[in-house]
């Protein structure tokens, strides 16, 4: 079976953490600090908190940006989960607003219709890597008064007219999970210009200890345990010093693909333009307009009986059951992200996929349209 997703893994990353093994301080040790301290450098972002996950990170932005019961944020209905979940948790409303076909981000031209009074945040998302319409999204979020927030999750190291995505709001977030571009196991991390949103991320992540000098045993507000362990921030660390040659291999696995893909008349490769720079998550291919969510579901299958596998990305957060059930929503009310999610296919995609494997996903692929 070619799998869909792989971790890049050498001797470096086991040797950095059988390390912190061996040191036996496993947890709020020098390894943590080192890892923020590498991401604040290779973002370009004053501050940085290291975290358990992604999906803690965006929970923690959202309840250091004060949002809460009654309030609203903006947000895009094609994403992974957690960029919704998150403002669930505080019991504010995500309010969808559709998508860019070509870019599959957020659509800024449709937000101001979206504002109202209780509209407190933009939450947007760079989706498979591609950054949003920073430019646009910000220019709203001033204009409006409103907390601008970046789910870079999936765009470690992209640009957007040559500035990193995670730089351009009030808090952003990137996670390690196994599939996306650099691994701690699981973890994350919120990055921020913004001293006070970093100080409560950091105290609630720690339990709601205060920052500098609180006592084990000393809470000063409600905290969870969302901290990274050394471990974590050691295989972290190995990760980010290679990440030029681990984006570089994702890069030319993308062309790889493109090269194979563009004269197959009934898929479209991702999107690019020349302001920016996308740093490859997934592989996502969209099959022309003329097929359905039961074909390209049948496609998928065939592929995974051939040994390969694929995935729908993403399926539309709105027809999530807990958001139908939560807010009602239907089939339709979102017919941009619906159109984009029912004809999407993610292909195998990873640092060690060979040469011949893409060969033979795309001979397969081409075979079942
Ligand atoms: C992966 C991902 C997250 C969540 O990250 P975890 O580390 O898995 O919690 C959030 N948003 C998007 C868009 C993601 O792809």
């Amino acid at each position: 079976m070619i799998p869909l997703s792989g971790p890049d893994i050498t001797k470096k990353e086991i040797h950095a953490v059988v390390e912190v093994l061996k040191s036996s301080r496993l947890a709020l040790g020098s390894k943590l600090s080192e890892f923020e301290k590498k991401i604040k450098k290779y973002t370009g972002v004053k501050y940085a908190v290291a975290l358990n996950s992604g999906t803690a990170a965006l929970h923690l932005i959202i309840r250091a940006l004060g949002i809460g019961p009654g309030d609203e944020v903006i947000t895009t209905p094609f994403s992974f989960i957690s960029s919704s979940n998150c403002i669930l948790y505080e019991g504010a409303t995500p309010v969808f607003t559709d998508i860019c076909p070509k870019t599959f981000n957020i659509d800024a031209g449709r937000i101001e219709s979206k504002i109202t009074k209780k509209t407190k945040a933009i939450l947007a998302v760079d989706v498979f890597g591609y950054p949003a319409d920073w430019d646009a999204l910000g220019e709203i979020a001033r204009k409006h008064n409103l907390k601008l927030i970046e789910d870079s999750a999936e765009a470690l190291g992209s640009t957007y007219y040559e500035k990193k995505c995670g730089t351009f709001g009030d808090a952003a977030i990137f996670s390690f999970y196994p599939n996306k571009q650099i691994t701690t196991g699981e973890g994350g991390v919120m990055v921020t210009r913004n001293k006070r949103v970093a100080d409560l991320c950091r105290s609630m992540s720690n339990q709601g200890r205060k920052t500098k000098g609180s006592r084990w045993l000393e809470h000063v507000r409600l905290g969870y345990n969302y901290r990274m362990s050394d471990l974590h921030a050691a295989l972290g660390m190995a990760q980010l010093a290679r990440i030029d040659e681990i984006l570089k291999q994702r890069q030319r696995i993308a062309e790889a693909y493109h090269a194979l893909l563009k004269n197959v008349t009934s898929v479209k490769i991702p999107f690019s333009s020349p302001e920016t720079r996308r740093s490859w998550f997934v592989y996502v291919v969209t099959l022309a307009q003329c097929y359905s969510r039961a074909r390209r579901d049948q496609i998928i299958k065939s592929m995974e009986k051939s040994g390969i596998q694929c995935s729908a990305y993403f399926r539309p957060i709105h027809l999530q059951k807990h958001f139908r059930d939560a807010f009602g929503y239907r089939r339709g009310d979102f017919p941009v992200c619906e159109s984009v999610a029912d004809r999407t296919i993610a292909l195998p995609f990873f640092n060690h996929l060979k040469q011949a494997e893409i060969k033979r996903t795309v001979r397969i692929l081409s075979g079942l349209l």
